[in-house]
């Protein structure tokens, strides 16, 4: 018998087994003097540890950065940031001069940025745990405090802590943590966020019964369930740590009668690459260029983008790999690309709208990268639009594709041209599907935006997130007319929105006639599975039934009825 189970947030759709190590890195500070201090002295210690705090920062951001992305190690640049912020220095210098030590200081002076951060909606709030971090590093360095080195835990160790900051998180080697678990945090935490992308267990949002769970403790953490197991008994244990290899399949799979579907990888950052190939993924179904562009003040030459495609050709050299161009614009902001304020962003200047206007030059540059990649060794590429409303906008951006290969040929470069796509994700693409998919190779849909634009409901807006959900029938209808109308004109047809991860509804998008699902490498493993338990005949039939339903209510009992 398992001694108890403690419910929290499911992070990663993972689950791992291993001894506990508590991470507790506040130090506890001592009463200030009753008397004053000096005043010049403490100004040079904050300033001195400030110095510090900036190179372990700049260590840091490039470890990350080479180990997770660029995207993620940019967090370290906010750091950096709240170092130098005006109000934060101005707030230490008054409490030194109110006689207060420079650890006190520092701890005075972010409370009420902190308070202000804590106080926000959605992503600013997060602003708090960043703040945090600063001044925990602050202190640490003001105090000798001894912190835990987190990137030398033993194999196995489950790290459990009251929160872990991006600078922690950061510090964990996947290949030997079996996973953490915090009492506090979100889904969208820094710290879940890069839990997902290693594919790393965990659990968030535990609450203080974590505390009870002494180091040394064998534990589950299972982010599939989103539940902490204290002494979890033989067959937990045994399940876990079966369930963590056995299920990768590096082979192509089919339905139990042999239809073949492609599930492939949504790609961001060269270090997802790693995380795909390792749970199985065929090959690469989106690879957002964006991160290409961010954290950064100039868009990347085009040999820079050459070499992170032919990487991810080399990554899969039996797959395809499904390049997206730009995709700025909502809520993707490039600061460098001078975007306009907009009034309903989402429904401005986004995606294609950008590379045929005011981003004309450098998707230039990027087609001429994609092209050369085109001749390169490796997995196949493929090429795809974004956010395509209209068929004059892909006869616009297949006429650059044919003048930059012209280009190419004149000036004696080695290139080809690509299988070319568009994506499905506005309700007008849908309705041009037929025309569309005559001008292309495949067509891929974007759930995410697809199920925005049908339902008119945002989708980072919790208020409406009922509303944006893909399983609403206008969007499975979309998707029906989208599949009939590639297959009428030999397109193949994938899906790379959040749907298509979703293991629950593998047999129905296999029944609708996907050719390929993409998704976040996590799920790779069990939407496999799901495809090979399946037949082409029974999948189509649960997509009639779901078809055929009028409400979303009805169409997730049809799912998930065993
Ligand atoms: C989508 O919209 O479903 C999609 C895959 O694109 P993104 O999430 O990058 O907008
Ligand atoms: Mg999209």
């Amino acid at each position: 018998m398992n001694d108890r189970t403690l419910a929290g947030t499911g992070a990663t759709p993972r689950a791992g087994v291993g001894t506990v190590v508590w991470y507790r890195p506040d130090a506890e500070l001592e009463e200030p003097p009753e008397d004053g201090v000096d005043e010049d002295e403490e100004l040079g210690r904050f300033a001195e540890a400030r110095s510090v705090a900036r190179e372990e920062l700049e260590r840091e951001r490039e470890r990350t950065a080479e180990r997770v992305g660029d995207e993620e190690a940019a967090v370290f640049d906010a750091h950096v940031q709240f170092l130098d912020d005006p109000q934060i220095e101005d707030g230490v210098e008054a409490a030194i001069e109110d006689g207060l030590p420079a650890e006190h200081a520092v701890e005075r002076a972010f409370a009420d940025p902190i308070e202000q951060f804590e106080g926000m909606e959605g992503r600013m709030s997060e602003r708090a745990d960043d703040l945090r971090d600063v001044r925990d590093r602050l202190v640490r360095l003001l105090t000798d405090g001894e912190r835990t080195d987190l990137s030398t835990l033993p194999d196995g160790t489950v790290v459990l802590a009251e929160r872990l900051t991006p600078s922690d998180t950061a510090q964990l080697d996947p290949e030997r943590i079996a996973g953490f678990a915090t009492a506090t945090g979100e889904r969208t935490s820094h710290a879940a966020i890069f839990a997902r992308s290693l594919a790393l267990p965990a659990v968030v949002g535990v609450g203080g019964e974590l505390n009870e769970i002494g180091d040394g403790t064998t534990v589950v953490v299972d982010g599939d369930d989103g539940e902490v197991v204290v002494n979890p008994d033989s067959e937990r244990r045994a399940a876990t740590a079966d369930g963590r290899e056995a299920d990768v399949r590096h082979d192509p799979v089919a339905t139990e009668d042999g239809t073949e579907i492609d599930v492939a990888a949504n790609v961001g950052r060269p270090a997802e690459l790693d995380a795909a190939k390792s749970q199985g993924a065929d090959g690469v179904g989106l690879f957002r260029t964006e991160f290409l562009f961010l954290d950064r003040d100039a868009p990347p030459i085009e040999d820079e983008q050459y070499e992170a495609i032919t990487e991810a050709l080399a990554a899969f050299p039996d797959g395809r790999v499904v390049v997206r161009t730009l995709d700025v614009g909502g809520d993707k902001q490039i600061p460098y690309l001078d975007q306009p304020e907009e009034e309903n962003p989402f429904l401005g200047e986004r995606g294609i709208r950008r590379s045929l206007g005011p981003d004309e030059d450098p998707f230039e540059t990027q087609l001429r990268a994609l092209l050369r990649a085109g001749a390169a060794e490796g997995g196949d590429l493929a090429v795809m639009f974004p956010l395509v409303a209209t068929v004059g906008e892909l006869d616009a951006a297949l006429e650059r594709v044919e003048s930059v290969a012209a280009d190419l040929a004149d000036e004696g470069v080695e290139h080809a041209v690509p299988e070319l796509g568009v994506m499905i994700e506005t309700p007008g693409a849908v309705f041009a599907a037929e025309e569309l998919a005559e001008r292309v190779d495949f067509l891929s849909i974007g759930t995410n935006d697809l199920a925005q634009y049908v339902m008119a409901a945002a989708r980072e807006n919790g208020r409406v997130a009922d509303l944006h959900d893909p399983l609403h029938p206008p969007v499975l209808r979309a998707i029906e007319t989208s599949v009939e109308a590639a297959h009428a004109n030999d397109a193949w047809i994938g899906m790379c929105g959040e749907m298509a991860g979703n293991p629950n509804l593998t047999e129905v998008l296999v029944g609708l006639g996907l050719d390929e699902l993409s998704m976040s490498a996590v799920t790779i493993p069990d939407v496999k599975a799901n495809v090979s338990k399946t037949t082409r005949e029974a999948a189509r039939a649960l997509a009639d039934r779901v078809l055929a339903a009028e409400t979303k209510e009805t169409v997730t009992e049809l799912v998930e009825e065993p």
